[in-house]
């Protein structure tokens, strides 16, 4: 089939190269000239694992293309809709990347052959937006889906080639939806033939489980990081606390990892834009708690502060403070709302010093200007003559230093461990004076 994909950012150029992998002939439009440039020539504008291999593959395969120009999507039977929904500073998603792609679009829909032509929204969105855009859309004789995305980033060519699920939100016309539906399992026939589930519904329904399972995802990390706390007050641990809930199958051990919070571009924008939402459709009281889960995520930062003081005492000031990590998770390059990175920029108004490291988003943060830290090349590097090292992204080489080596390079031995991914016991035997969250 031929297919386009509009907005080639994390989502959209995984998106696009995993559909030509899949056999499709695929083009990718995106209004960043240089992101086109990079990915025309095989090259990922980011860091995700695979995702080089298969946008060259595809890319020398000639069956994947990139362009500014929206020209190019004429002829194509399906077309995904993948830019950025961010943050506005009402705290609503900013709807103007969608709108404007839409409004691109249009000139350029009603030249396919094949029928239906369909536009599939898998960019997070409101709810409501879906039957807004449908108005627009259907006009030139095609149809709307929203088929609401879910990869992880660091894991997206495998989520986006082996879905957990398939949602589809279709219109309302049961003639138009059958037509729909048949035109996203041609797209998707790969796929479903290895048996993911495909999971039929209404537009708003689709867009509330993306926004939905982000929220709940947000609430299990904020309700962790909240049992953290009272875990370091009262002497427990959190390590051995989560593993014992988790074996419940109705509470579940994934995400249940305390630490320094979550971040990126999703969770954080999307928790507040559902908040901003329900509050139009005046249920907002429905959703209060998700400003309680936003507080506790923010009080984990404010925590690693507080132990950071009490670590060095007035040596803070004159101290060198190494950040081993600045992505928001590992096997990613993705800053956007990182604690890491946050943190890093708040030590440096209270250090003297402050060196970060991060095996992929390093070389970006090098390239900043008037940054607060200096970037560090290795790990190692970034270690010698620290007084306090502050683990604020679970990269494996982190989780993979050898304790008493490092010792021996650093001029204090202070960890403060924000994603309790370090051997604490080895860390201490070492001689370091180690604290994680909620690990007294
Ligand atoms: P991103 O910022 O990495 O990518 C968005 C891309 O859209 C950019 O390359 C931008 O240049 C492009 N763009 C903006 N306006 C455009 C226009 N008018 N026409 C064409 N291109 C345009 O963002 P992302 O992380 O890929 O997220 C995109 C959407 O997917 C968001 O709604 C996000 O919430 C959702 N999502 C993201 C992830 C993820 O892990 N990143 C997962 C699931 C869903």
């Amino acid at each position: 089939m031929r297919l386009s994909v509009i907005g080639c950012g994390y989502l959209g150029a995984v998106h696009a190269a995993s559909m030509a992998e899949l056999g499709h002939d695929v083009v990718g439009v995106d209004v960043d000239a240089h992101k086109v440039e990079l990915l025309s020539n095989g090259q990922p504008p980011f860091f995700e694992p695979e995702l080089e291999n298969l946008l060259a593959r595809n890319v020398e395969a000639g069956r994947l293309t990139f362009t500014q120009d929206f020209s190019a999507i004429e002829g194509a039977q399906v077309h995904f809709i993948g830019v950025g929904t961010p943050q506005s500073e009402s705290g609503a998603a900013d709807m103007t990347y969608v709108d404007a792609a839409v409004t691109s679009m249009l000139p350029h829909l009603g030249h396919c052959t094949s029928d239906p032509e369909v536009v599939v929204g898998k960019s997070t969105v409101p709810v409501g937006t879906a039957s807004r855009l449908a108005q627009t859309v259907e006009p030139t004789g095609a149809l709307l889906v929203w088929n609401p995305e879910f990869l992880r980033e660091g894991f997206a060519v495998q989520d986006t080639l082996h879905p957990d699920r398939m949602v589809y939100g279709l219109p309302d016309d049961p003639g138009a939806a059958s037509k729909a539906q048949e035109a996203m399992d041609a797209a998707y026939e790969q796929i479903l033939i290895s048996g993911t589930p495909r999971l039929l519904m209404d537009y708003a329904t689709a867009e509330l489980v993306k926004i939905s399972a982000n929220a709940f995802l947000a609430t299990k990390i904020s309700f962790i990081n909240a049992m953290a706390q009272v875990c370091d007050a009262a002497g427990a641990n959190i390590t051995a606390l989560a593993q014992a809930i988790g074996m419940d199958d109705r509470i579940g051990r994934r995400f249940l990892r305390a630490g320094i919070g979550f971040g990126g571009g999703c969770l954080p924008k999307d928790i507040r834009a559902f908040r901003a939402r329900a509050d139009e459709l005046g249920v907002g009281d429905a959703l209060t708690f998700l400003a309680e889960v936003d507080k506790v995520n923010d009080t984990m930062r404010a925590g690693v502060i507080r132990t950071a003081r009490e670590l060095l005492g007035d040596h803070l000031t004159g101290a060198t403070v190494t950040v081993l990590g600045a992505a928001f998770k590992p096997d990613s390059d993705d800053m956007r709302n990182s604690p890491a990175l946050d943190l890093a920029v708040e030590l440096a108004r209270l250090a003297k010093r402050i060196v970060v490291h991060d095996p992929a988003a390093g070389p970006i943060l090098a390239e900043r200007s008037n940054r607060p830290y200096e970037v560090a090349l290795s790990a190692h590097s970034a270690l010698e003559g620290t007084d306090l090292v502050l683990i604020g992204t679970e990269w494996r080489e982190y989780r993979d230093l050898d304790p008493a080596h490092v010792a021996d390079l650093a001029r204090t031995r202070c960890v403060i461990d924000g994603r309790n991914c370090l051997d604490a016991q080895a860390w201490k035997a070492a001689g370091w004076n180690y604290r994680g969250i909620g690990r007294r």
